[in-house]
């Protein structure tokens, strides 16, 4: 505690029933005198305000045991520029933590007076702190009514990314209770642990994400789609302290859109690309590889007398063959090459980086693999399916795909001439 001489002009704050001192005690407002960085006086408001059970619990200590820690640092600086003459700005913002361990937010004047040559430190609270903590009370509940009523699932991580809190909504969403989740680490969550890692890294750049779209796992195995926007925790020393954010689940969009570009770009009878999607990827492939001198085949691969199995055994039964076709096919193709329905019963394959003698091999695969099927007729018997292909290569001269379906459809037309169930070149 500061000491006080005889003659100290401190000794009017200090003395019991000085008038000085009634005077100050009677400020409704809370109020505290500093000197030598310790308070020297407190009235019955600051006690309150502080829960204090009497002043001699605040006498003596500094401005800073007032405020919350994370703001010592704010009253430490304002100190410092009234010591160094600096003159008062406005009122400020704190958080006080008082004698019971409770957080309260004030406003606060500070000014530097002398008196009788002694420099003191006076803080008065300008501001109702009850008035803050209603108003932080009632944002407290509003957020309470949101995190248990919210579709979206909001969540909070520390540093390591175990999770603090999650909200009820997991439940719907996932089929946990938020319970479970707490103390789990959020990348249990995902399909796979690195699946979150274009997350983390998008959090350390910019601090914050909005409608990052991810994956997670629900209790029973399924793979959902969602939108993540979260923002990285920091304290005021700059140190992460985790990730707060809302995850919503978008799984009924995206497999929405996920249909409509499958309508888009399959065939909806064999599920292969469709024309527009064959042509183009066809297209797409046939640039790299003019550049590289490299080479591509193109197949057009039409069933022979399609139309008698349509006349002979219905619609459906063709539909039944052409589905079929496409699945034998497919399974003699490697994944780089490309597969799509030119049309009716008329297909067309590309192979990549393929010579004539190899091309001509899965050529022949794909006439075994047809004439492989069996399809049972209505009266019991058995019917089969030969397939005519025209083949071509790329050429340098040749501008687009256009050219090659032109040769290969010659090529076609060959195959035809001569018997159908076998294949035709067309060279460039
Ligand atoms: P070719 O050996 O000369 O190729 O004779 P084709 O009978 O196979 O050829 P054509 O062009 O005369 O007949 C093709 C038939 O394919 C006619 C058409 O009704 C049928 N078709 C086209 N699309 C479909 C389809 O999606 N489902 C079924 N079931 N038939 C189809
Ligand atoms: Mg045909
Ligand atoms: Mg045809």
């Amino acid at each position: 505690m500061a000491t006080i001489g005889a003659n100290d002009p401190l000794g009017m704050l200090v003395t019991p029933k000085s008038p000085c001192r009634e005077l100050l005690a009677m400020i409704p407002a809370p109020l505290a005198i500093f000197a030598d960085n310790q308070a020297v006086f407190v009235n019955a408001a600051a006690c309150a305000l502080m829960e204090a059970g009497s002043e001699d619990e605040l006498l003596g200590l500094p401005p800073t045991a007032f405020a919350h820690p994370l703001d010592s640092g704010i009253v430490e600086n304002r100190m410092r520029d009234l010591e160094e003459g600096i003159a008062v700005n406005g009122p400020l913002a704190l958080r006080l933590i008082t004698r019971r361990g409770r957080l309260r937010r004030i406003t606060v004047s500070v000014a530097r007076i002398t008196i009788g040559g002694r420099p003191l430190v006076v803080i008065v609270s300008t501001d109702d702190g009850r008035r803050h903590e209603n108003f932080l009370k009632k944002s407290e509940e509003h957020f309470q009514r949101l995190f248990e009523s919210t579709q979206d699932i909001y969540y909070k991580t520390d540093a390591s990314g175990v999770i603090l809190k999650v909200a009820p909504a997991v439940r719907r969403v996932l089929g946990y209770e938020p319970q479970e989740m707490v103390g789990r680490r959020v990348e249990e969550f995902y399909p796979h642990p690195g699946e979150r890692d274009s997350l983390k890294r998008a959090l350390r750049e910019h601090g914050e994400v909005q409608d990052f779209e991810g994956r997670t796992v629900r209790r029973d195995g399924v793979i959902i789609d969602v939108s993540i926007s979260s923002y990285a925790l920091y304290s005021p020393e700059g140190e992460f302290l985790g990730v707060e954010g809302v995850y919503r689940d978008i799984s009924d969009r995206k497999n929405l859109e996920r249909k409509l570009r499958r309508l888009a770009t399959l065939d909806g009878l064999t599920g292969i690309a469709n024309r527009r999607t064959f042509l183009e990827q066809a297209s797409d492939s046939l640039r790299p590889v003019t550049r590289h001198n490299s080479c591509i085949v193109l197949f057009i691969a039409d069933l022979d007398h399609f139309k008698m199995i349509n006349d002979r055994y219905g619609h459906i039964a063709g539909d039944a063959v052409l589905e079929r076709f496409a699945r034998a096919v497919g399974l003699e193709l490697r994944d780089r090459d490309l597969f799509g329905r030119l049309g009716g019963e008329e297909f067309g394959i590309v192979l990549h980086d393929t010579c004539r003698a190899d091309a001509q091999r899965v050529a022949s695969r794909i006439g075994e693999s047809a004439r492989g099927l069996r399809f049972a007729a209505p009266d019991g018997q058995e019917y089969r399916v030969t397939v005519s292909i025209g083949a071509t290569r790329n050429h340098c001269d040749d501008a687009g795909i256009e050219r090659l379906l032109a040769r290969a459809d010659r090529a076609l037309y060959a195959a035809k001439e001569a018997g159908r169930d076998c294949i035709r070149w067309m060279e460039p």
